[in-house]
């Protein structure tokens, strides 16, 4: 009897004629969520096995596989030759020892002996006889016990379905990159869009020596959170300092942030081509602050001709806040270091500003040669 963990994939199946490549893409994601555990990884129709693992691991296994898009469900179960005596066995480790039960039979392989139904009756029996604590519901039971008797001379048991992270395979829907701050929005959205297939790189701004080293750290921090996910493992860091200072000297403070935002996604843009990303995501989300404003929005995109992304535009805060939790983000988020866009931070920036305005201010700057600048002098993090 061999412990296997069961995986059955979502989406995937309904796309036809790329089934193939999103199954390949799928199984190297798993691949990927897996490296350092010895494994082995079988497909077996419409869904894969994990087998061959030291059991010690188990758990670990399938907290990876509970963070893999394009995973519908999954269990933890057993694998044994198709046989009434051994699949006995297995079902003694997996069934509870107290409650209503049901058994839950599917036979793929027609020429087992036995039908579902007969299985069903064998093997409750069996559990009902041993042990007096036992129950059966059919209609609402507390456990279950599921036996898959596959065509190739082996069953699965295993008592659960977990549900999986769902959405499409990371890599499925071409490559994004994540306008990523310190806060709580960005990791979260970035989830997001790797939740749909994208794969994401990673891009930080920050305002060294006006913000230090370790909101670095946490950025670096929140990238690898988020990679568990996204697959991806490249920070780019751009130091927007000059462009602070060139903006507190020469510009109407109202447009400080809604200037330095422009010039974060004229960067980000150039960024995002080097890396065959093909679009920018940002954890904007309407009217959260002064410029996510839809005139806000407008005057960044203005300046961009890559389409960009912001999942999170119709969620409330603690909508987000409530997802960051839950992939494990928040934590690291509301500890307590500087984000570029506080530091210059002017009393009251501009809620609605003028493109026209917008447009007479930066004329005061050298734009091109400040962008041309920041991106020379980009660093790239692998982690
Ligand atoms: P977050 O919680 O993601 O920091 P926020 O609510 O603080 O978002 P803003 O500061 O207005 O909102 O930033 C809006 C978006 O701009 C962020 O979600 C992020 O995508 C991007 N952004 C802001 N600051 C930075 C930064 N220092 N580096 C990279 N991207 C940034
Ligand atoms: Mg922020």
């Amino acid at each position: 009897m061999e412990k296997v963990i069961i995986i059955r994939y979502a989406e995937i199946h309904l796309k036809g004629k790329n089934r193939g490549y999103f199954e390949r893409v799928f199984s190297v994601n798993l691949e990927k969520s897996l490296k350092g555990i010895r494994h082995e990884l079988h497909r077996t129709s419409g869904r894969y096995l994990v087998a061959a693992f030291e059991e010690a691991r188990a758990e670990e296994i399938l907290a990876r596989v509970s963070r893999v898009f394009g995973v519908h469900s999954y269990s933890l179960g057993y694998r044994v030759p198709a046989d009434l005596e051994r699949i006995f066995q297995a079902v003694q480790l997996v069934a509870p020892v107290s409650g209503t039960f049901k058994v839950d039979t599917h036979r793929a392989d027609k020429r087992f002996p036995l039908t579902s139904m007969q299985i069903n009756a064998e093997i409750g029996g069996r559990l009902l006889a041993q042990n007096e604590l036992l129950k059966v519901d059919v209609h609402e039971p507390q456990s279950n016990v599921f036996i898959d008797v596959r065509e190739n001379g082996t069953a699965l048991v295993f008592g659960k379905f977990e549900a999986g992270a769902g959405g499409m395979p990371v890599g499925t829907s071409s490559k994004g990159l994540l306008l990523i701050s310190g806060g709580i929005d960005s990791p979260v959205a970035g989830y997001m869009m790797a939740k749909r297939g994208m794969n994401v790189e990673y891009l930080h701004f920050h305002s060294y020596p006006y913000t230090n080293e370790q909101a670095k750290e946490k950025v670096l921090e929140l990238a690898r959170l988020l990679s568990r996910f996204a697959l991806t493992q490249r920070l780019t860091t751009v130091s927007v300092t000059h462009i602070q200072e060139e903006i507190h000297a020469k510009c109407a403070p109202e447009l400080n942030v809604t200037l330095l935002r422009r010039f974060m996604f004229r960067i980000a843009e150039r960024i995002a081509k080097s890396q065959n990303a093909k679009c920018l995501i940002t954890g904007e989300s309407l009217g959260q602050v002064a410029s996510q404003t839809i005139e806000g929005i407008t005057s960044s995109n203005a300046v961009v001709t890559l389409p960009v992304l912001r999942p999170l535009v119709g969620f409330d805060k603690n909508e987000i806040i409530e997802r960051a939790k839950k992939i494990g983000t928040y934590d690291t988020s509301v500890l307590p270091f500087e984000d570029c866009c506080t530091v210059f931070l002017p009393e009251f920036p501009a809620i609605k500003p003028k493109l026209s305005f917008i447009e007479e201010e930066e004329g005061k700057l050298d734009v091109e040669a400040l962008v041309q600048e920041a991106v020379g002098n980009l660093e790239e993090i692998r982690f």
